[in-house]
């Protein structure tokens, strides 16, 4: 007489197992990257190394916990055992990340080709990691928590999965954050959350392949007064990168980071402004939007034309001119310039990158030549971390010591506040030079110059023992928020557009935002559009009529 006797497990137990499984058993590659990303294996490595395995397992235990239920947890469990076994051999066999190019490669292979990548290797790890812990899953009895009860337990679960990985992440964020900025290949290398993100972002791309952009301000003109006029207008708008207004000695910061910006008269530093969002691929495209932070989404804003586009409408010449990671769709219609890739013969370029001053390479001659009135975008690499010392020439390292590596949790808290400074530092000359630029312009070609500038979003440098930004913006700090505006027009340009300083320098302590720049930018050049919202412009309370 046989027994036969079906194993049987608690559904939260199934899925804890599960989590502990895929991360141990699929993840040879990440985990061998990320020991040598965070300084290599070694007894002082060791909590962080294991907390973030156990940060992993809690991550994945609550996402899992969301597909626990019966009749619906065995089949994805034996889906994803299938589907990761197989990436997990191609991920060996070829050292290929994966990443949405990579689906699309096999989702575009043919049959033939397909049956050429089949071998025994193949066939034993799908057997081994695929087929052996599916069968496992599929003949185990699980026992599911009846009704309210097992839902009030599931919700738990999952609540104090992400709590302590709250917390883990938080105790090891110094350690954390660097490398994983630093080493963006390792949520390439993570399964199953790689391949599910590529297929994805696969299926994004495909949609934005289908997209029509909508127009946007057809019917912007310029004001009679502004257009009658002969002397052309140029505009810098200064896109920062990571700067935060709290580390502007304009701003009452203790150290002088803006001894330069200081000394420029008719300078108009506003004080409360917040970004709309807390990293460079949402805040760029938002600012350039008409969407405002509360409608911004990167669909929606690649689905409809901005800031640019109007201003284009209008009859202005617009030039986008990159040092920084690219215009995230900001500048898809207008002309760009990429000055981010390293040139040896260039004088603003060191080893593999350039300093932001190579911005303002040609420009004179640019303007010189222009027949239209010009809207130029400059978009710095400004303070971005966490190589802060890279961004600044010599001559701007006066605040040390400085910490000078990526790992940040080598260094002190003051040594990579002043490597930070001494960014802030370099920007103050950097944009000082864009209004001296502008002002021997002004004389030489007698056009009418101004220039704004703002951040991207700001930074943290050890508050609440946080570290560079990104944070989901309801619950960022307000030092990832609070970033740097600036305004300087020229005295043409004031009365070109009969814009009153004084007015405006009365409203540089009011309290704005990103959403601001769209219509503060129209507004001071006098363009008329239905998408103009006044109430949103900084300069319009202070233009009169000529
Ligand atoms: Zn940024």
């Amino acid at each position: 007489m046989t027994l036969t006797t079906t194993p049987r497990i608690h559904a939260s137990l199934l899925i804890l197992g599960a989590s502990v499984f895929l991360l141990s058993a699929y993840n040879a590659n990440f985990w061998r990257t990320f020991v040598s990303a965070t300084g290599g294996l070694g007894l002082s490595h060791l909590p962080l190394h294991l907390g973030s395995f156990v940060l992993l397992v809690l991550l994945f235990n609550a996402c899992l916990n969301l597909i626990n239920f019966r009749f619906v947890v065995k089949p994805l469990l034996v889906l994803l055992f299938m589907a990761t076994s197989a990436t997990y051999y191609f991920m060996n066999e070829y050292g290929t990340a994966i990443d949405k190019s990579m689906i699309q490669n096999v989702l575009e292979t043919d049959v033939h080709e397909a049956f050429e990548l089949l071998n025994w290797k193949l066939l034993l790890t799908i057997t081994l990691l695929g087929i052996v812990p599916s069968m496992l899953v599929w003949r185990t009895q699980i026992l599911f928590c009846a009704g309210k009860r097992g839902l009030i337990l599931q919700g738990a679960n999952i609540g104090g999965s992400l709590l302590v990985a709250a917390l883990l992440l938080l105790l090891f964020f110094k350690s954390l954050a660097p490398a994983l900025r630093e080493h963006r290949e390792l949520r390439f290398l993570l399964a199953p959350t790689n391949y599910i993100q590529a297929i994805n972002g696969y299926l994004k791309q495909q949609r934005a392949r289908a997209l029509v952009v909508a127009p946007l301000g057809m019917d912007a003109t310029r004001h009679a007064s502004a257009g009658a006029n002969s002397q052309r207008s140029v505009t810098l708008i200064v896109v920062g990168e990571t700067a935060r207004a709290a580390n502007f000695s304009l701003n009452g910061y203790a150290r002088v980071t803006n001894p330069q910006l200081a000394q420029q008269p008719d300078l108009l530093n506003f004080t409360d402004v917040q970004s709309c969002g807390t990293a460079t691929a949402v805040s760029v495209p938002c600012v350039f939007s008409a969407l405002g932070r509360e409608h911004y989404a990167d669909d929606k804003a690649r689905a409809q034309q901005g800031l640019l586009d109007v201003l284009a409408h209008a009859g202005f010449g617009v030039l986008w001119r990159d040092n920084n990671s690219g215009c995230k769709g900001a500048c898809d219609r207008v002309e760009y310039e990429d000055l981010s890739q390293a040139d040896p013969g260039n004088t603003w370029c060191v080893d593999d990158e350039c300093y932001d001053e190579r911005l303002l390479d040609g420009l004179p001659e640019l303007i010189s030549k222009a027949r239209k009135d010009l809207v130029i975008v400059l978009h710095q690499k400004g303070s971005h971390g966490p190589a802060y010392w890279k961004r600044a020439p010599a001559a701007f390292q006066r605040f040390g010591p400085v910490c000078r590596t990526n790992q940040l949790e080598s260094c002190s808290r003051e040594s990579i506040v002043a490597a930070y400074d001494n960014s802030i530092l370099y920007t103050d000359h950097f944009l000082n030079q864009a209004i001296e630029l502008l002002k021997a312009a002004g004389e030489k070609e007698r056009v009418s110059t101004a220039m704004l500038y703002f951040s991207d979003h700001g930074e943290s440098l050890g508050e609440h023992n946080m570290y560079l930004h990104g944070a989901p913006y309801v619950i960022s700090p307000v030092e990832q928020r609070a970033v740097p505006f600036m305004l300087w027009l020229s005295e043409d340009f004031r009365s070109r557009y009969h814009i009153d300083q004084r007015c405006l320098a009365a409203r540089t302590g009011q309290s704005f935002s990103h959403d601001n720049v769209f219509h503060t930018v129209l507004g001071m050049h006098r363009i008329g559009t239905a998408v103009y919202n006044p109430g949103l412009d900084i300069v319009g309370p202070c233009t009169h009529e000529a």
